[in-house]
């Protein structure tokens, strides 16, 4: 039984092959070709051309990176003709294909020429020629074989936090895009912030399970944005009580129906589950938490970066899970209700808390100078220059070429800094 097993396996292996094995040669000697060389020199010229890696998520984690480039996609060539038309919408646009070992690229760049893509080549050196020449790669994942960006690391005694990818939430991050927090006490455990997902929540509660037997009892939602809201529905068929400020419920309820087409739209398949849950509990000022040896202060104080900004404040270790009052890694963004003067004022409050350790919402955990640098001290500087502009009656376009460079190597930076002048400036308009 078992040879006739082998021999079956054996056949049904070899048979496909035989039948449809593509000419690889033929097709290498058809598609356009680009060099290590030209390519340096292309996106040195052209940082907005596009590099699509064809491999798997999980090849480009286990050989370590992926090339580091503005446009470098990770989209595994059996995905090409389901989804590159939502990453590529120009036809026109240069686009760079590539692979581990030259098999894969050619035959995706024949697939991207076949609807249509005008522009493409294949870069038959592919990521391992790249890494030879020792030129700049990037690990997209900390934790490949988990949803998580990256795997819970202990901040101080009791808390815990898994820190996301500080870019915006995408397919690959699973929406892992900030940080998963949560506080250990003798009888439960709070976690703050339900994070972008269904699966995310619960990649991050196996996480939990490792590290303590203690139950989940309380899900805080930093405020009404998906990356605090989304993971909500998988803590809920748990039973787990959700607390958020009564201005965030209200945002969940404003914005859910634009939040969850987004998210369904950038997760797909990983947006298997989720749902937007409101929450059980809201409070206005302040709530205590009581976990057991351990006290959480969740508060509110003042309005900042958007509706509903709570932080959990822990005063005898003077730790503090700032969410989203706080940016330092990532360039803060500004909403359309985004209050950027109160900011600063909620700002002296938070400061005069005196923290030790703070975890951002974005971005490792730091301290009170880091944050304040990036934060309050960005505030102030742009809506001082904006000031200047419109008191001598200046325009949008001046506050665009405010000179923001200080800022430039944040991570989101060329995504935001136009929004944020552009933002700043409407708002202060009005003030
Ligand atoms: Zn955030």
């Amino acid at each position: 039984m078992r040879f006739f097993t082998i021999i079956m396996g054996f056949l049904l292996a070899f048979i496909p092959i035989v039948n449809a094995a593509p000419d690889i040669d033929a097709i290498r000697k058809s598609v356009p070709n680009i060099t290590t060389q030209t390519l340096k020199a292309e996106l040195a010229k052209n940082e907005n051309m596009y590099l699509i890696d064809v491999r798997t998520i999980r090849e480009t984690n286990i050989v370590g990176g992926t090339i580091k480039a503005k446009r470098n996609i990770i989209m595994p060539r059996g995905w090409l003709e389901l989804r590159i038309e939502d990453e590529i919408k120009d036809k026109n646009a240069p686009i760079v294909v590539y692979c581990g070992t030259n098999r894969r690229s050619p035959m995706a760049v024949q697939t991207l020429i076949r609807m249509g893509y005008t522009n493409v080549r294949n870069y038959s050196g592919g990521y391992s020629a790249w890494l030879k020449a020792g030129l700049p790669i990037t690990t997209r994942d900390a934790a490949p074989m988990s949803f998580l960006y990256s795997k819970p690391i202990k901040v101080a005694d009791r808390v815990w936090s898994s820190i996301g990818e500080t870019s915006p939430s995408t397919y690959e991050n699973t929406g892992h895009n900030n940080n998963l927090s949560f506080v250990i006490g003798d009888d439960a455990v709070m976690v703050f912030n339900g994070g972008g997902s269904f699966l995310l929540a619960s990649a991050l509660h196996k996480e939990i399970k490792k590290i303590t037997n203690k139950p989940v009892k309380y899900l805080v939602y930093e405020n009404g944005q998906g990356h605090a809201s989304l993971g909500g529905s998988y803590w809920k068929q748990l039973g787990v009580q959700i607390i958020a400020h009564e201005d965030a419920a209200h945002k969940i309820k404003e914005d859910k129906d634009r939040i969850l087409d987004s998210a369904r739209r950038r997760l797909k398949d990983k947006f298997f589950n989720t749902e937007m849950i409101m929450p059980d509990v809201t409070f206005s000022e302040k709530k205590v938490l009581d976990l057991g040896g351990i006290k959480v202060i969740l508060q509110m104080l003042g309005a900042a970066h958007s509706p509903g900004d709570i932080m959990a404040w822990m005063p005898e270790q003077k730790v503090v899970i700032s969410g989203d009052l706080a940016f330092h890694e990532r360039m803060l963004p500004v909403f359309e209700d985004t209050q950027t003067g109160e900011w600063v004022k909620t700002w002296d409050k938070f400061e005069a808390l005196n923290p030790k350790i703070i975890i951002p919402g974005h971005g490792g955990p730091t301290d009170m100078a880091t944050v304040t640098k990036y934060t309050k001290d960005y505030l102030v500087f742009m809506r001082s220059k904006i000031g200047k502009i419109i008191e001598s009656g200046g325009e949008l376009g001046d506050a665009y070429k405010i000179d923001q460079s200080a800022y430039e190597h944040l991570d989101t930076y060329e995504l935001l800094y136009l929004r944020n002048a552009a933002r700043i400036f409407q708002a202060m308009e009005f003030e």
